[in-house]
């Protein structure tokens, strides 16, 4: 479903991403990991086009992100991103939230939209807080939220950034559950990620990256159980 191949970027002079090779079959959960300025988020960035390249190739169902005349919109419309930072408009309620993309990029009826948002505002345990506003919220729901707002556009895959490092440490887990819920259900899944514990009990694979390239992507038994490269060795030893 989303097929990365020799993909090199540059900020400047400066080489981001080094011919990096991966791809993520439907149903796929890969997990991202790395020391901090690997590049992972700029990879997934590329993934739904929010940031270019300059070099190599991403095909996400079939569509060449970086080929000119590619409606990028339409595309990341088709993929769910989280953020570490929640990123929901600050100004609208939480059911305006899960609507707003849904009835503008999706074309829905308002009435379409608030079934499905709340719909999956219910599966996020959240059903209650519809007409909150963010800043009424604790991070861990909202960034449940998110989540269920990226859901209602019904995607063909979800990138995670970080989804849980903003978080305090009681408020991981709800999110996390949903993220296992996900995967156990069979949502293709990319995410950066350094809960070890979500890997070892969803991943099915696991990409580490340093320096901008991938040094290992691999089954996830093999990731923890005997990682190729002395840098992935250091980096489990380090935070397991
Ligand atoms: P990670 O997510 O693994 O921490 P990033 O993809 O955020 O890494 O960043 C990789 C490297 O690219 C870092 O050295 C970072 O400083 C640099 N970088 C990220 N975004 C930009 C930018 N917009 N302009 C210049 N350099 C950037
Ligand atoms: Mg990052």
């Amino acid at each position: 479903m989303i097929d990365i191949k020799n993909l090199s970027k540059w900020y400047g002079h400066f080489q981001v991403l080094s011919e990096c090779s991966t791809s993520v079959a439907k149903g796929d959960v890969m997990v991202i990991c790395g020391p901090s300025g690997s590049g992972k988020s700029t990879l997934i960035k590329t993934v739904n086009g929010l940031e270019p390249f300059q070099k190599g190739e991403i095909i996400v169902d079939g569509i060449s992100v970086g080929a000119p005349g590619t409606n990028l919109p339409a595309l990341r419309a088709r993929i769910g991103m989280v953020f570490q930072n929640f990123e929901l408009f600050p100004h609208l309620s939480v059911r305006e939230n899960l609507t707003l993309g849904q009835v503008k990029v999706l074309g829905r009826s308002q009435d379409e939209a608030n079934a499905r948002g709340l719909k999956y505002l219910d599966r996020v345990g959240l059903l209650s807080q519809q007409d909150k506003f963010p800043n009424q919220l604790s991070g861990g729901q909202q960034q449940r939220v998110a989540i269920a707002r990226a859901l209602s556009m019904d995607p063909i895959a979800m990138l995670f950034d970080e989804p849980t490092s903003a978080l305090d440490p009681e408020m991981i887990n709800e999110v996390l559950d949903v993220m296992v819920g996900l995967a156990q259900e069979g949502m293709t899944m990319m995410v950066v990620t350094h809960e070890m514990g979500f890997a070892r009990k969803v991943a099915n694979r696991v990409v580490f990256m340093d320096k901008g390239h991938i040094l290992e992507d691999c089954g996830k038994d093999e990731f923890f159980g005997a990682p190729r490269s002395e840098r992935a060795r250091d980096f489990l030893a380090r935070i397991i």
